[in-house]
């Protein structure tokens, strides 16, 4: 029964070919796009039975990264107004996260992470872990703030920035050996001093002093980073950057 069942397919598929190889064979001969496709130096073309494929030779334009940071977070308004404008932008930034905070704002800390920006620790209380002993940074600090995240998220970040980007050299190398990376900024656009965070005057600062692979200091508890973000992000596009997280540079 089963013998039959196979002889019956196995002559069904020569019939099939039979009928339509023939009819491939003619079309590809005839074919004008093929005759074009072998007449271009530019083009490589693959023939694969009877499918025609046309791979053209990648452009390689090399990528122009740029990181965009937002310290201080998460807060009840604009840290919102940030990722509303992330998004719209279709574009991903790194948030470093005080750990009291993000108790307080457990939906704004699932929103960052689920809009697939990357979540690192900004320390637990914001203090200058200068004055700490190297165990204390991870037991106060650092450990509290990752857990707060992880509990949110599943995600236990390893990227820190100091509050003030203030750090011992003894620190720096015992958060190293602890698999911490430490991550400062290249590119302040003092958007946290009144005196001078007028939208023109952070953008004219990105202008002055951007470069490929900076990371941008911004924060989260401003309405003036709202204000010159747009900006900010269309004045870095039209110098040919691509946006992405800090782990990605
Ligand atoms: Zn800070």
């Amino acid at each position: 029964m089963t013998r039959k069942i196979l002889k019956g397919t196995s002559i069904a598929l020569l019939v099939i070919l039979a009928i339509f190889l023939p009819v491939q064979i003619f079309m590809e001969a005839c074919s004008p796009i093929t005759q074009n496709i072998q007449a271009s130096p530019y083009t490589e073309v693959l023939k694969i039975g009877p499918v025609i494929r046309v791979r053209r030779q990648p452009t390689i334009v090399p990528s122009k990264r740029i990181a965009l940071t937002f310290d201080d977070g998460p807060d009840a308004r604009n840290t919102a107004k940030i990722l509303d404008i992330l998004k719209e932008e279709n574009i991903s930034a790194t948030f470093f996260l005080v750990g009291e905070r993000v108790g307080h704002y457990p939906t704004v800390v699932k929103r960052i992470f689920n809009e697939g920006h990357l979540i690192a620790n900004h320390s637990q209380s914001h203090q200058d872990l200068e004055g700490l002993t190297n165990e204390e940074i991870i037991r106060l600090e650092l450990d509290p703030t990752s857990r707060a995240v992880e509990k949110l998220t599943g995600f236990y970040p390893m990227i820190m920035r100091p509050p003030y980007g203030a750090l011992r050299m003894d620190s720096v190398e015992y958060l190293n050996k602890a698999g911490w990376k430490i991550v400062r900024w290249s590119l302040d656009t003092f958007d946290w001093d009144n005196t001078r965070n007028k939208p023109e005057e952070i953008i004219n600062r990105v202008l002055d002093q951007h470069h490929p692979n900076a990371i941008i200091l911004m924060h989260c508890n401003g309405p003036t980073t709202i204000n010159a973000l747009p900006g900010v992000i269309h004045t870095l596009r039209d110098l040919g950057y691509h946006f992405y997280t800090v782990d990605q540079l």
